[in-house]
């Protein structure tokens, strides 16, 4: 059977994110209790000014195909808001839509990536960018961070790693797992390295609108025109606007990466859905400065929360995520502690001890290339993020 799959679907590995959202779901099916910290996705309704847009599109006949980087008032909202928001130009043309940012990144790793290229990716990292960087018969090359640089990679390390076959450096801030958000130094610092080995920067901005206690999110692109013309910007409306199932991310690219990654999209998906289109527009037309203000404030309680909560529990050291909704949380002083006589030797150990013995459900630190930790999404209730942290105390003081 095997022999009948080719190489690469058989080294493709599932998202732990997605699978540990659905195990809870699952679970909670079946009758379990479990409180959920896995879902990376906001816990309210899509905003009714989003929706309108989707009912008003379906009214009007806007249910065909559309040209496949997607129609062109979203092209010119997307332009617009990269403009106004970020600093960025990026033409109509240089923007192309595509079916969440997931499918966006993987576009344009497919568009700049060839066999045995490298791609430095700094950890903790999000779990589709080493996969989908293997996907394309290319290498991804870890610079690891940790809480005592904020979760920033050394400057060194990231020069150091980077070899004859590197093509491309990614960026994700605000960062999903751990919060950090990147400085101006920082960014000056990535992009000269990458203006000085020729690397395309790929920049996943998709928690822009998510910064606490001051930090704010910048734009690595809107540093200078060089460094705009090596930098391809990914973004979306799943956090932005809480449209996680409609399925609309975006790009903005020099022009050749915009093109190529339309060209591959024709034959991959044409456009993305055209009612989730009109309702992306309508999300960014309508957005402002209130709507993100009340969504930042509702996480930023949250997150106190679940920081002061974590950190009351001895054996767990939770760094202050400055931007995104999940905590990034050490683990470490657990393991080697045992339960019923089995040590927790992994903080999936860890993950697995506390879904199964007080039916918590997080995300080990495996998946995002960073062990020793769980990732907690406080996207979720207070109620439920008050009940986790007793059920998560509870569990740690059973442990010999
Ligand atoms: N980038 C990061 C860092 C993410 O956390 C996610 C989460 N889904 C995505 C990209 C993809 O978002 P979507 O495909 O829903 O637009
Ligand atoms: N990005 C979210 C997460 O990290 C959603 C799941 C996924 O696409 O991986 O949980």
């Amino acid at each position: 059977m095997h022999r009948l799959l080719s190489e690469r679907a058989r080294q493709a590995q599932p998202s732990p994110t997605l699978a540990l959202t659905a195990q809870a779901q699952e679970l909670r099916r079946q009758g379990v209790d479990v409180l959920s910290f896995t879902a990376g996705e906001p816990d309210f309704d899509t905003p009714d000014f989003a929706k309108t847009g989707a009912l008003e599109a379906i009214h009007a006949g806007y249910t065909k195909y559309t040209p496949t980087p997607g129609i062109l008032p979203l092209r010119e909202a997307i332009s617009e808001k990269f403009e106004r928001e970020n600093a960025l130009r990026y033409a109509p043309d240089q923007i192309v839509v595509s079916c969440g940012a997931k499918h966006s990144l993987f576009g344009v790793f497919m568009a700049i990536l060839n066999p045995g290229d490298e791609v430095i990716i700094p950890t903790p990292c999000w779990v589709s960018y080493p996969e989908q960087v293997k996907l394309m018969g290319a290498t991804p090359v870890f610079v690891p961070a940790d809480e005592t640089t904020d979760f920033m990679p050394d400057h060194d390390a990231l020069r150091r790693a980077i070899t004859k076959r590197t093509k491309a450096i990614v960026l994700n801030t605000p960062c999903n797992p751990t919060g950090a958000v990147f400085g101006r130094r920082q960014l000056k610092e990535i992009a000269s390295l990458a203006l000085t080995h020729d690397l395309w920067i790929v920049a996943d901005e998709i928690y822009e609108h998510l910064t606490y206690d001051g930090y704010t999110h910048e734009s690595i692109g809107a540093l200078s025109k060089e460094v705009l013309n090596r930098t391809i910007t990914v973004n979306g409306v799943s956090k932005s606007f809480a449209m996680t199932g409609w399925r609309i991310g975006y790009l903005g690219a020099p022009p050749e990466v915009a093109r190529a990654v339309s060209r591959l999209q024709d034959q991959m998906t044409s456009n993305a859905c055209t009612i989730a289109q009109h309702a992306a527009l309508a999300a960014l037309q309508n957005a402002d400065s209130q709507w993100y203000d009340s969504v930042r404030a509702t996480f930023d309680r949250r997150r106190r929360l679940m920081v002061d909560g974590l950190n009351g529990i001895n054996g767990i050291q939770c760094w202050t995520p400055r931007g995104a909704f999940y905590v990034y949380a050490s683990v470490r002083p657990l393991l080697g502690r045992r339960y019923k006589g089995h040590a927790l030797e992994s903080s999936a150990d860890v993950a697995e001890f506390l879904l199964r013995v007080v039916g918590v459900a997080t995300v080990p630190g495996e998946g995002f290339c960073a062990p020793g930790y769980l990732r907690l999404s406080y996207a979720t209730s207070e109620a439920i993020i008050q009940a986790g942290i007793e059920r998560i105390a509870d569990a740690v003081g059973k442990l010999e």
